[in-house]
């Protein structure tokens, strides 16, 4: 039988973590989530990352901006939240409108209160293997995997997905580790002959059930990052087919995703700590 790795349970040892982290500090960490419009995704994500920072105790503001403030205001914005003292992080809600260039916003934001981890700064520092903020996605990956003693040092490892938030940072902390690092994309050719290589299989495409039993290794292990909603229920990018030819995988709902809200608290704590100590 797989193992079926719980995201849900590893993100409250983290939260565990963070409470210890957090007894005995003189300041009560904060963040602000920026959030333009009303998409519903968006407006989802915000409130649950308040709602988990508030319960742990954090200092947390959900700053909401009509769909049509501008790419000035907003940059006007993110001065001002670098410029406060009583501010350890700021996340600006991704996807933003179409009338803003997001790369403007993520560089406008302090690297230092950047715990989306997105800033090309601490991208860079990441790559080069230095201590940073990491972006939480690929951070709670790494959590899971270690909690569950996975051993990637030598692995043979493939991600499916290579965007800025998922694929490419978690192909250099897997690196950073020693795995046999591939990314895999829609251009890829021959892709069921790559992901079988795979002694460790990422999926993070964003399709449903994309990944199909014949494109997994006996005996993988297998991340599935997809959250993608079909007649009303979240399903991943991971055949359930596919999961049972693993040695371990991660459900959804209840596997990556409780995670990557876990780690920005955890950066959110971090970046506190880094600032105020
Ligand atoms: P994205 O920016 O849309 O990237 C998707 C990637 O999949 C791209 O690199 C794309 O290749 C590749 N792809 C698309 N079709 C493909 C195909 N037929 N064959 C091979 N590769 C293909 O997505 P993302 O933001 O990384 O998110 C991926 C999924 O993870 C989504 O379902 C998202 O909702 C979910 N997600 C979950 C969490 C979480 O907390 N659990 C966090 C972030 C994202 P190209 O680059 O060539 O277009």
């Amino acid at each position: 039988m797989p193992l079926r790795m719980k995201g849900r349970e590893v993100a409250q040892s983290v939260y565990q973590q963070l409470r210890e982290q957090m007894r005995g500090l003189t300041f009560t960490p904060s963040l602000r989530v920026v959030r333009l419009g009303r998409d519903p995704a968006s407006v989802s994500y915000t409130r649950l990352k308040d709602k988990r920072a508030r319960e742990l105790g954090l200092d947390s503001k959900v700053l909401e901006l009509p769909a049509a403030t501008s790419q000035q205001e907003l940059l006007a914005l993110i001065t001002e939240l670098n410029a406060a003292a009583e501010v350890d992080g700021i996340l600006v809600q991704l996807p933003l409108p179409e009338h803003i260039d997001e790369g403007s916003v993520i560089e406008a934001i302090s690297p230092e209160k950047d715990v989306d981890g997105f800033h090309p700064y601490n991208v860079g520092r990441l790559w080069a293997g230095k201590e940073t903020l990491e972006p939480c996605t690929p951070a709670g990956i790494l959590r899971i995997l270690d909690h569950y003693q996975i051993d990637l040092a030598g692995m043979e490892a493939v991600i499916v997905g290579r965007s800025n938030i998922v694929g490419k940072p978690l192909a250099a902390m897997l690196l950073s580790r020693n795995a046999t690092v591939t990314i895999a994309h829609s251009r890829t050719r021959e892709l069921a002959d790559v992901t079988r290589r795979a002694e460790l299989l990422v999926a993070a495409v964003g399709r449903a059930r994309f990944i199909k039993a014949e494109m997994v290794r006996q005996g993988a292990v297998l991340i599935d990052v997809g959250i993608n909603r079909v007649d009303d229920k979240l399903v991943g990018d991971v055949d359930p087919a596919a999961r049972e030819l693993s040695r371990a995988y991660t459900p959804v709902p209840g596997g990556v995703g409780p995670m990557t809200v876990a780690m920005l608290l955890a950066n959110t704590v971090k970046a506190a700590l880094r600032r105020r100590r």
